[in-house]
């Protein structure tokens, strides 16, 4: 399944793209979790994409686009792909359909007031990104993931004013790109306004009805 998963910050992109790779082992690929990973490693990617991201602002297509394609052309793909967090203009979902061809756009929406109380309470692991919320997913051991250990920390970016920020600009930009892939009939909109499970498995039933999930669960 090569899919994109389009939605607001704290919508729950990041929770939906993991649950699928770890049931259906599809890589997944966020760019928002390559700028942070260049960040880390302090390269000049990071440092340009820096600038942008602390104030919760779009980094430039030209430089996305070409991440994406470098990415893509050395990941394995024969079981799809998820990406989360791309396309977010029209031109990178345009340029995507230059070079992958996707099954499904996954749109993933929620209030900007639920998206800011979840963020606000959100922790990453820096080693598998994977995701945790204090109140309603907390790790079992005081601020430390489950699978490796690692110390999570709170992304920068989740602070309120520049979660708003990040809000202003979705609205602005994505619009083109939730219209762009309803008018090509490939948009799946599923409200995860409740609960996550409960969303999942809404969606997961919906791909595999209509034929776009045909893999079989891989553990
Ligand atoms: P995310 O982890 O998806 O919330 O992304 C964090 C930040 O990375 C965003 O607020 C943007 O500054 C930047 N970013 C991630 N993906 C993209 C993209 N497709 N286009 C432009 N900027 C992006």
């Amino acid at each position: 399944m090569k899919a994109v998963i389009i939605g607001p910050p704290g919508a729950g992109k990041g929770s939906v793209a993991e649950y699928f790779k770890s049931k259906y082992c599809i890589p997944h690929l966020s760019t928002g979790d390559v700028f942070r990973a260049e960040i880390s490693r302090e390269t000049e990617l990071g440092r340009i994409a820096k600038t942008y991201i602390d104030r919760g602002e779009l980094v430039p297509d030209d430089i996305v686009i070409e991440i994406v394609k470098k990415t893509l052309s050395q990941m394995d793909l024969s079981r799809g792909v998820i990406l989360d967090g791309y396309p977010r203009t029209l031109k990178q979902a345009e340029a995507l359909d230059s070079f992958l061809e996707i099954d499904v756009a996954i749109y993933v929406y929620i209030p900007e007031e639920v998206a800011i109380e979840r963020l606000s309470n959100r922790y990453v692991c820096p080693i598998c990104n994977k995701i945790y919320n204090l109140k309603f997913n907390p790790p079992k051991n005081d601020l430390t993931c489950d699978q490796d250990g690692a110390k999570l920390y709170r992304r920068s970016d989740d602070e309120p004013d520049i979660v708003r920020e990040r809000y202003r600009v979705y609205y602005q930009q994505s619009k083109a790109v939730i219209d762009y892939y309803r008018s090509k009939r490939k948009l799946v909109e599923v409200d995860n306004s409740q609960n996550l499970e409960f969303t999942i498995g809404i969606l997961e039933k919906i791909l595999i009805s209509n034929g776009i999930l045909k893999l079989k669960p891989c553990r």
